[in-house]
């Protein structure tokens, strides 16, 4: 991996103040480890608690809302998560785009917003398995994330791509080594042709059934700068084994 990896949990809709232990252990432990930017994108509800009580660590939203204000019930706006304490935030993860609805270009004005206000963002892209299936996965997550991709000139340096394979969020099925490269160079292309040479600062994870076993086969895949992290993200004992092979990844 060239660039320092990026490790980042995703809590989705687990966690009270109760876990919050975790959230500590895994920002202890990570404070010996320099080579690998490790986060937490906790519910909204925890994220000023997260912050108290791990000082420095990175803690961020899952979501924010695609307008800075207004009548949007239950929503909250990138404006809010950071007065709560968050330094990034998820956008356009399947879950909200397929169970939400969330179209691609609520998605890039999500991204837009975020990066405006100096949170670092994780763009969501991948496709179903009925797209796998047809062949067409490539193609598709191109024009997925060439329609989310904030509009800018320049390559926003806070903005983080995460290549998700709808099929392998939470089924224990990882997407195949040659898939994953093939995957990763194809957003990287499509980050170069949009932003110039300034695009080789964007990280691009894998997500989908990553874990402690394994991490470090994925991290030594070409073109993977990182990962997203669902379910071994929610205790510290499975969450600090992937921070680790990226650790020794990074060294090798
Ligand atoms: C995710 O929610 O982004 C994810 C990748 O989940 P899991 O690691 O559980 O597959």
């Amino acid at each position: 991996m060239a660039k320092r990896p990026f490790v980042a949990g995703n809590w989705k809709m687990h966690g009270t103040r109760a876990e919050l232990g975790e959230v500590t252990s895994i920002s202890i432990e990570t404070e010996t480890i320099d080579n690998v930017l490790v986060a937490l994108c906790v519910p909204a509800t925890l994220i000023t608690r997260a912050v108290s009580a791990s000082p420095g660590f990175l803690i961020g939203a899952q979501d924010v809302h695609h307008e800075k204000k207004g009548a949007f019930t239950g929503s909250v706006s990138v404006a809010m998560v950071k007065d709560a304490g968050a330094k990034l935030t998820i956008v356009g993860h399947s879950e909200r785009r397929e169970l939400l609805g969330e179209t691609d270009e609520q998605v890039r004005d999500k991204a837009e917003l975020a990066i405006d206000a100096g949170l670092k963002t994780i763009l969501c892209v991948g496709e179903s398995l009925k797209v796998r299936e047809t062949g067409q996965a490539l193609n598709f997550v191109q024009q997925q994330l060439e329609k989310s991709l904030p509009d800018m000139v320049t390559a926003p340096v806070h903005l983080s791509i995460a290549y998700e394979p709808i099929w392998a969020i939470g089924t224990g099925k990882v997407a195949s080594a040659e898939d994953i490269e093939k995957m990763h160079g194809r957003i990287r292309k499509v980050l170069d042709e949009r932003y110039g040479d300034g695009a080789a600062s964007i990280r691009i994870l894998y997500g989908g059934s990553v874990k402690g076993s394994n991490a470090k086969e994925i991290f030594a895949i070409d073109g993977v700068d990182g990962a997203l992290v669902g379910g071994a993200s929610l205790i510290a004992s499975d969450f600090m084994p992937i921070v680790h092979a990226a650790a020794e990844v990074t060294k090798d």
